[in-house]
């Protein structure tokens, strides 16, 4: 009840929740009171946490963000959300972002933008925006968020929390809304490593219903936390820390690393070359896979129906028309334009050899070094309206997290200081497939 007081007096300000309701949070938190009364709570039992309203849950509305399914009330829940009910965490409210994960800055949202707790005047991030400022504002102490490019990432490091985006496959993206299946995963946020370290260790797992699930002995993601960093090679890929890197985001990366290296680490410099082409690559697999994945929102089954209208056709027309924001729609004409007949080999089979390429880069880097840090974004967070009516420049935002998704890795963010308008930066740590043990214990030296 302490954040549900916090979430009323906070949110109209942050706007960070897109749907609370009160009586079913406590119903929740009931069954966690007779869970711990009858012996069988759990470490995280009665946990409170916030979704991102891209989750399937059973009696909530999952609206992703759009009027396609503002009046859509899911049947059933996302394997995430039954693994957290079943660990007793009670569910807060459903948050904020970019309508159907598509953006950096969380403007992109029917519900209009979140911001940022820090300061006002500042984006928190996208699209998982509404979980970082939620967890930020202490509206929550733990909350879950997707990454397909960025998305956990980027939003945790302008909010100054701690987000972790797994190898892909950990986490199941059954019941998850679908924006680029290849590249989307799920993670915790939260305030620390090993408080993520602990979200992680519930929602991972194997599940049937994600034929990308892998299946893989349980671990213990808590485990290496504490462990010494002796030893430890950390790489600097040489092409984080070129032009267009300001200045102010390179001292804090850099102060972050001459810590690491007084804790015992030794650096080296690595290279991803292909860096530079993650951006046109992604931003043609992304578009390709979502318009795709979006052709299901026709006005039959569920979600938004024009209310007038002639022949079938002009129903689906009217219907997408009205129910899909600006930057959903551009995506659907980019991602049908590079799948068209003619224009497949030049655009999307091209993309696809790119990402075999950076895919490629990481593996030569990690022959080289255990974990590779570097930023999150090119700069901290910027202004609300800064980059809204010019999409390049919001897609140029995200060169230092989409090879990560491109090559399936896993990458988290942990605060590591501030830029000199006083937003939060944060460092980003990027581990080879199945490092998340490793990469939250670097995280965990600076907490
Ligand atoms: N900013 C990227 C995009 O708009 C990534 C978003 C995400 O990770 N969901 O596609």
């Amino acid at each position: 009840t302490d954040y549900l007081a916090r979430i009323d007096a906070l949110n109209p300000a942050l706007n960070a929740f897109i749907t609370v309701d009160v009586a079913k949070t406590l119903a929740e938190a009931r069954v966690a009171d007779a869970a711990r009364a009858a012996g069988t709570a759990g470490l995280l039992t009665g946990v409170p946490i916030a979704y991102k309203d891209i989750f399937c849950q059973q009696g909530w509305r999952t609206s992703c963000g759009s009027k396609m399914l503002d009046n859509f009330v899911s049947p059933y829940d996302a394997n995430v959300i039954e693994r957290c009910r079943t660990a007793g965490l009670v569910t807060l409210g459903r948050t904020n972002m970019d309508e159907f994960a598509m953006g950096s800055s969380n403007e992109n949202s029917f519900y209009g933008a979140v911001k940022n707790p820090w300061d006002l005047a500042a984006i928190p991030g996208g699209s998982s925006g509404g979980s970082a400022a939620a967890v930020a504002a202490r509206l929550a102490p733990v909350a879950l968020g997707t990454d397909t490019g960025g998305s956990i990432r980027q939003p945790a490091s302008h909010c100054g929390i701690t987000g972790i985006k797994p190898t892909y496959g950990v986490v199941s993206r059954f019941g998850m809304v679908a924006y680029a299946s290849s590249l989307d995963q799920g993670g915790p946020m939260a305030q620390t490593a090993e408080d993520c370290a602990q979200l992680l260790n519930v929602i991972a797992g194997f599940d049937e219903r994600d034929s990308t699930s892998l299946e893989r002995a349980a671990e213990d993601y808590t485990r290496e936390l504490g462990q010494p960093l002796t030893g430890l090679r950390v790489g600097l890929p040489r092409e984080y820390f070129a032009d267009g890197l300001s200045s102010d985001v390179a001292r804090v990366i850099e102060s972050a690393v001459a810590e690491l290296r007084k804790l015992g680490a030794e650096v080296v410099e690595v290279s991803l070359p292909n860096t530079e082409l993650s951006i046109p690559a992604y931003y043609v697999i992304a578009p390709a896979e979502a318009s795709s994945n979006l052709s299901r929102y026709d006005g039959v089954r569920y979600g938004h129906r024009a209310a007038e209208y002639g022949d079938l056709a002009d129903m689906y027309e009217k219907t997408r028309a009205e129910g899909f924001g600006s930057e959903v729609k551009r995506r659907i004409m980019v991602g049908t334009y590079v799948l068209s007949h003619g224009y497949y080999d030049a655009y999307y089979l091209k993309a696809q050899k790119i990402r075999r390429l950076i895919a490629g880069d990481f593996q030569a880097a990690f022959a080289q070094c255990d974990v590779i840090l570097g930023p999150v974004a090119p700069t901290a967070a910027f202004n609300l309206g800064e980059k809204s009516n010019d999409p390049v420049e919001m897609y140029l935002s995200d060169i230092y997290t989409l090879s990560v998704n491109l090559a399936g890795l896993p990458a988290m963010s942990v605060p590591a200081g501030f830029a000199d308008n006083g937003r939060p930066v944060g460092l980003q740590i990027i581990g080879n497939y199945f490092a998340e043990a490793k990469m939250l214990n670097v995280a965990h030296q600076f907490q």
